[in-house]
């Protein structure tokens, strides 16, 4: 790094020739201490290096990195990692392989370790102490000086190397678009590092090592620009340039040559947006709504462009406290600071608090915590199982779990084998058996499907995702006393109606029944963690031995610090009293709309859904509409809007979301 030249003379003049608007940012220089060791001093120098290389491509621009030692890429492409926050892909072009360690290395040179180090393989000391790079988005070309110690390290990861040999036989152009394609693949983009000695000497002299027989130096600039010009690279570096043996300028004439190629095609290419930085590396499992949200506050949401939504989702009733709630806020941040997780295998201090609240805020003996909604409601599935062999005798392996048709519990092949929507299933089976199912809002159904094998009924009070569908009065009433009279325990399902939602604490409350079982989840975490939990009466939990259910995560004391202080909110602000009044408010007003498009709205408290006439116009056309008149919500089975804001939500903003929709409605019906 020391022989790194102070400027690169008439950098941005022949930059900006070319149509490259560039600005020079920093120089870098090495800070040693006396008599320190070079690994430190290097390391440091990195650091900077990346820190700079962020800043540069979160100012939206791209970095040209120019150094003396190749070390200095520890720093580039942990730089730009950072900054992409998703892998990345890196073409290596260099006469070596650089993927030496300290156990390995003959010199001792750190410029013969970077690229190992980069992987994650003994970068002990130095400054990219963690993979940065994935192997399989590595490709090197032009290598033809390395140990056999280097080559078997990169096969054994699996890095493609492209030696000098292979590109003779299949073309300079043949292998760097594939190279390209590797490095592209899967990727949030891709980075290009230049070690100057890949380059014949007769193009490049002014090297630390040269290396006989290497790449031409105005093919190289040329086939680079080219497949630049289709896929611009995220940034350049262009290392190992050595100014005191470039005779006559031809090397620095040739970082400037090779800087324009690759540059004049990136000059005027964003970065790839979060949207399509999630669309290419995530899976498709989801189809958001095309908005990107960036900061949350109480009922208010803002996206990237600063405009303000209200939030009619609630993320599925999980933003109950609506978002970035202060109480929650400090309870998160103070456990977060102190003391986030223990894993079960010891006490805490803040889970017995959290248990002995929870179970009294509902009036349930006991609870098992849990994370996801799912993980509860399996915990459900467990204990009525065995409850059923050892407290109701059923025979072992027979024990049958009544859910309702249309119901929705979560999405683990054990919840998916009760469930009757032909997607969740297609392509996941064999499931497991022991589930039955009856329609849902039919006690009768229940009562005649029930046997002496019968461990449970689960059910939604209201089902959420099938649409916001409401039983029948006095039928969860009817089907707890069913299952009394049976033995059949009455589990519900609250994750989504629970804790105020409704307009009651339970939505059981409704009926005044008391389940045997409960399933929370969702709101539980205060909007910012995932909480929850099975609660049952006494025998049901004693079922419980030590091993026999568990989970890393569930009753950590985070989670339970901030479900303490989700509980207190709830109680304090009177949330459910609060849903119950303005879930009135919300229904009259969306009754009063006069839309031939509305078949029904129907729901309880803050949880309503709009069924759209399906012969008129699709949910998610009303949904657009929505979001273009600044409200957030969602379709559920293509034909009902669900409306379900935070349940701090005031006067106004419900009347406001109430126009909105007979705006969106009356758009939707004109064909706009
Ligand atoms: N049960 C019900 C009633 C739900 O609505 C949901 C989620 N929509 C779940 C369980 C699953 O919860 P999670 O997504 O947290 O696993």
């Amino acid at each position: 790094c020391a022989q790194a030249p102070a400027r690169l003379a008439g950098v941005e003049e022949f930059l900006a020739s070319r149509g490259v608007e560039v600005a020079w940012r920093e120089t870098l220089h090495p800070d040693p201490a006396p008599n320190e060791p070079i690994t430190p001093v290097v390391c440091r120098l990195c650091l900077r290096l990346a820190r700079a290389v962020t800043a540069v491509l979160r100012d939206g621009a791209v970095p040209l990195v120019l150094g003396g030692d190749h070390s200095i890429a520890m720093g580039t492409w942990r730089g730009v990692t950072e900054a992409a926050g998703a892998p990345i892909g890196l073409l290596w072009i260099d006469a070596h392989l650089d993927a030496h360690t300290h156990q390995t290395s003959h010199s001792g040179r750190l410029h013969g370790m970077p690229l190992a180090a980069l992987l994650g393989q003994g970068g002990e000391g130095l400054c990219a102490e963690r993979a940065v790079l994935q192997p399989q988005h590595v490709c090197v070309v032009g290598a033809r000086s390395f140990e056999p110690e280097e080559a078997a390290l990169l096969a054994a990861l699996g890095v493609r190397v492209y030696s000098m040999r292979e590109i003779e036989q299949r073309s300079l152009k043949a292998v760097l678009e594939e190279a390209l394609a590797r490095v592209r693949g899967g990727t949030a983009g891709y980075g290009v590092s230049i070690d100057l000695d890949a380059v014949d000497p007769a193009d490049a002299p002014g090297v630390t090592t040269p290396v006989p027989h290497g790449l031409r130096g105005e093919a190289l600039s040329a086939v680079l620009g080219e497949l630049a010009g289709g896929a611009p690279p995220l940034a350049v570096e262009i290392a190992e340039f050595d100014p005191h043996r470039d005779i006559g300028g031809v090397t620095a004439r040739l970082v400037l040559q090779l800087a324009a190629s690759l540059l004049a095609a990136a000059k005027t290419v964003k970065g790839p947006s979060a949207l399509e930085l999630e669309r290419r590396c995530g899976a498709a499992n989801y189809d958001p709504l095309p908005v990107v949200l960036v900061r949350g506050s109480g009922i208010h949401v803002w996206d990237e462009a600063g405009r303000r939504y209200l939030d009619f989702m609630s993320a599925y009733s999980a933003l109950s406290l609506g978002h970035a709630h202060p109480r929650i806020l400090a309870a998160l941040t103070a456990q977060a600071g102190r003391l986030a997780l223990t894993s079960r295998a010891f006490y805490n201090d803040r889970l017995g608090g959290f248990l002995a609240k929870l179970c009294g805020a509902i009036g349930m003996d006991r609870a098992l915590p849990m994370n996801t909604g799912m993980e509860a409601v399996e915990t459900a599935l467990k204990a009525a199982r065995k409850w059923a062999y050892q407290v109701k005798r059923v025979p072992r392996g027979r024990a049958e779990i009544i859910a309702c048709e249309g119901n929705f519990h979560g999405r683990s092949i054990a919840i998916t084998a009760m469930s009757t929507e032909a997607q969740y299933r297609r392509g996941f089976g064999p499931f497991p058996g022991g589930f039955r199912l009856v329609p849902f809002g039919d006690a009768q159904a229940l009562e005649r499907a029930i046997t002496k094998r019968t461990a449970a009924f689960l059910a939604e009070p209201i089902q959420g995702e099938r649409g916001i569908v409401v039983p029948p009065p006095g039928y969860l009433a009817r089907c707890a006393e069913i299952c009394r009279e049976h033995d059949v325990l009455f589990i519900a399902d609250e994750v989504q109606t629970g804790l105020g939602r409704t307009g009651r604490m339970l939505a059981c409350d409704h009926e005044g029944v008391k389940p045997d079982g409960l399933v929370l989840g969702k709101a539980l975490g205060g909007g910012m963690l995932p909480v929850s939990a099975f609660l049952a009466r006494e025998d049901v939990m004693a079922v419980f031995r030590p091993g026999d259910h568990g989970s890393t995560f569930g009753g950590n004391p985070l989670a339970a610090a901030v479900g303490i202080a989700t509980l207190e909110v709830l109680d304090e602000e009177r949330l459910p009293e609060r849903a119950a009044r303005l879930g009135a408010r919300l229904m009259a007003g969306l009754q009063a709309i006069d839309s031939p498009l509305v078949r029904e709205v129907r729901g309880k408290g803050l949880l309503v859904g709009v069924d759209i006439d399906p012969a008129r116009a699709s949910a998610r056309r009303v949904v657009d509409a929505l979001l273009a008149r600044g409200v957030l919500s969602r379709d559920t089975h293509g034909s009902v809007v669900r409306l379900a804001p935070p349940l701090v939500i005031g006067e106004e903003d419900i009347d406001f979301a109430v126009e909105a929709l007979r705006a969106a409605l009356a758009v939707v019906q004109s064909g706009g």
